[in-house]
């Protein structure tokens, strides 16, 4: 794999097994791949849903890239950071009115060098799934990115998360959902026996299934995935101290940080199946920890103990 940001380091995503009390009595090994420790800022799997992206748009020699998000957006900041190392232009339409108070999201992807374009919600959410989006027109030499980099080109370069997964070491891979484009391209580069669980934080997104399907290839349409959406905590980046106190266990129990809106409930979400033997004895699951720790600082702190 090319790496056109040269200060990702893939090597430091490492498989990192979870020894708890729990997956020893169930008899389940439970390993984590690091993708939250290739780098900092574009963290887990956004880079890999942006890296065909900024490949296109250098080769074709475009100015940057223009893409959407929200206010505290991983996918924003990645963009951001990833087209000031390539050399690229950015601009993000950001769902939403100028907030009086900008969030340390907003005033990082700032800091990089991209535009914000401020949009108010009802006008964003009748863009955001247009193919065409409208603001291109004032960007000329821009390649737009949909939100969440949901697209095929997003969909290929997450399959690319499975160079990184030994091919028939695990039974299940497990991972948290926004778009559905992460999970998509590990669906698409699944091997035969391996089934791929998803865990969407968004609630009631019923359509999820068909827009995963809808990312996959002529020859993987048949392929079987699972969602469960039992851990979505109410809402988008919903929490409680459930939820916080779970993730401050995690943490104490296995060194690994989670942030509360995507891997903390993925997390959450596998120790709970564990307890419902929802695993066979004898699996081999594998959770992506995506990143996002940034995230957390929205957070007030002491929440959290990391
Ligand atoms: C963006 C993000 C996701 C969701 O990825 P999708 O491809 O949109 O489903 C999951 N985890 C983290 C940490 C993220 O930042």
């Amino acid at each position: 794999m090319s790496v056109i940001i040269n200060e990702i380091c893939l090597e430091n995503g490492i498989i990192q097994p979870v020894i708890t009390q729990l997956s020893e009595t169930k008899h389940v090994q439970w390993d984590v791949l690091r993708l939250d420790l290739i780098h900092p800022i574009i963290s887990g799997n956004k880079f890999f849903k942006l890296r065909l992206y900024v490949e296109e748009a250098l080769r074709s020699k475009q100015k940057g890239i223009l893409t959407l998000g929200g206010a505290y957006s991983n996918h924003i900041l990645a963009t951001a950071y990833a087209g000031k190392k390539a050399g690229l232009s950015t601009v993000g339409i950001i769902r939403g009115e100028e907030p009086v108070h900008w969030s340390q999201t907003l005033i990082d992807a700032r800091d990089y060098g991209m535009q914000l374009i401020f949009t108010e919600r009802e006008k964003y959410s009748e863009i955001k799934g247009q193919a065409q989006n409208p603001f291109l027109a004032d960007f000329p030499g821009f390649i737009f990115v949909p939100e969440g980099g949901f697209s095929q080109m997003g969909m290929m370069g997450a399959a690319g998360i499975h160079d990184r997964i030994p091919g028939d070491q695990y039974d299940w891979i497990i991972c948290a959902c926004g778009t559905g484009t992460m999970m998509a391209g590990l669906v698409q580069g699944a091997s035969g026996e391996q089934q791929v669980l998803g865990i969407p934080v968004l609630k009631n997104y019923q359509g999820m299934e068909s827009d995963i399907r809808s990312l996959l290839g002529p020859e993987k349409q048949e392929r079987a995935f699972v969602i469960n959406h039992d851990y979505h905590f109410g809402r988008y980046a919903k929490l409680n101290h459930v939820l916080t106190g779970f993730m401050n266990d995690f943490f104490h129990e296995t060194s690994i940080p989670t942030d509360f809106v995507y891997t903390g409930k993925l997390m959450f979400a596998i120790r709970d199946l564990l307890l419902k033997d929802f695993f066979i004895p004898g699996s081999r699951i594998l959770a992506i920890h995506s990143g996002g720790l940034q995230g957390n600082r929205s957070l007030k702190k002491g929440i959290l103990d990391f």
